[in-house]
């Protein structure tokens, strides 16, 4: 079980990204919003930590945002704070978000000193014409070097976020963002298709005809060839969109996967604890507003029934390639899954889209390219 932290702050806003941040730019006296949004987040960490109890935790993942936006000081400061509190079990997994402009070595120490031990670092792509396209803010050189400066500062386990289906990427481009990627030797890459977020300058350029994008053909090849190429060089394809080193999975990331309970802190944070799911508001003032009055709000909250947990449980479980164990999911509900979706496994079977083996159901290489459908079959 782990905890995640949201630092909505950004220097700019990427032309695809409808993730919940702000523009550092856009706030009126900056440092001072970061503090009290700071202490704001230890509130609210102090207040789960009265109900979380003794159980233990083995993940911490600092997200955004742009958490390197902010001092580092002020992020080791806080990462500490948290593994303080909180029952942590021995070596927890401690990832943070970095944008591979924003990390100078002397950064990356102070991150490294403060427990920081895995960073994943949105590199996107090699190719500086499509970095620039996408509003991205580094140049691909600049990949290379946090990825060392990370490494000498001691942090060794890497994940390089990839995407591809960007606008006027060709497959030769995709290839050799692979290829530079495979050369910084990272433990772990996701790869990504775009997906047009309605309301973003991408979604708004492509439906007046002003960018063309790759058509879902080119989007489907790119991703074999993504798998293609990372096992050849070693990788596993853990999850749909993921890919490892042996023993190097993102360890937070397999939480939300296997649907197992974390604290979500800070604005637009999502938390998942006794059976009860909730999202913070996003609006950065008012969840600072709230935390000065020792008060959470939430955007939403919703209980969640048994039976919804199952649904949720098979339908992120089919994105690992593993599958879901039979005899895991009889120890969390007391009942098979055949028991409970007979009809639906019986279809996706016959459909080819999934398979058991050794007790998993997982998705056949058909059901990869059909994920949408495999986890939909779950959906009450
Ligand atoms: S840096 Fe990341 S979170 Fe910030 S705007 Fe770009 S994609 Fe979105």
């Amino acid at each position: 079980m782990g905890i995640y932290v949201h630092i909505p702050f950004c220097e700019k806003k990427c032309y695809y990204c409808d993730f919940h941040s702000v523009v550092v730019g856009d706030l009126t006296h900056f440092a001072k919003v970061t503090d009290d949004y700071l202490i704001s987040v230890r509130k609210e960490a102090l207040y789960y930590k009265k109900q979380w109890g003794n159980k233990s935790l083995s993940t911490l993942f600092i997200g955004g945002g742009t958490p390197t936006s902010l001092p580092p000081q002020k992020l080791a400061s806080l990462i500490r704070f948290i593994l303080h509190e909180f029952p942590f079990a021995e070596n927890p997994e401690v990832t943070i978000e970095a944008n591979p402009h924003t990390i100078h070595l002397n950064d990356a120490k102070i991150l490294a000193s403060a427990g920081v031990n895995r960073v994943s670092i949105g590199a996107q792509s090699f190719q500086n014409n499509l970095l620039q396209s996408m509003g991205r803010l580094h140049r691909s050189d600049q990949i290379e070097k946090s990825v060392l400066r990370f490494k000498e500062a001691g942090i060794d386990n890497v994940n390089l976020d990839l995407m591809f289906g960007l606008p006027e990427q060709t497959i030769n481009d995709w290839k050799d963002t692979l290829m530079s990627a495979l050369s910084l030797k990272p433990t772990h890459l996701s790869c990504y298709g775009l997906i047009l977020e309605p309301g973003t300058p991408f979604a708004i350029w492509e439906a007046k005809g002003i960018l063309r994008f790759p058509t879902d053909d080119d989007q489907a090849e790119m991703f074999e060839i993504a798998r293609e190429v990372l096992v050849k060089s070693g990788y596993e394809h853990y999850e749909i969109s993921n890919f490892c080193k042996p023993r190097f999975e993102a360890r937070h990331n397999l939480l939300y996967w296997m649907n197992m309970p974390f604290i979500g802190l800070g604005s637009g944070a999502t938390g998942y604890l006794n059976r009860r799911r909730y999202t913070n508001i996003a609006k950065i003032s008012e969840y600072i507003k709230g935390w000065m009055n020792d008060c959470p709000i939430y955007e939403r909250e919703s209980l969640i029934s048994e039976k919804q947990e199952m649904d949720e449980t098979m339908m992120v479980g089919m994105r690992l390639l593993q599958g879901v164990s039979e005899i895991d999911f009889m120890e969390r509900y007391g009942m098979s899954f055949f028991e409970v979706y007979p009809l639906e496994i019986e279809g996706l079977l016959n459909k080819g889209l999934v398979e058991l083996v050794n007790g998993k159901l997982r998705v056949t290489k058909q059901g990869l390219y059909l994920e949408n459908m495999v986890s939909g079959a779950f959906l009450p």
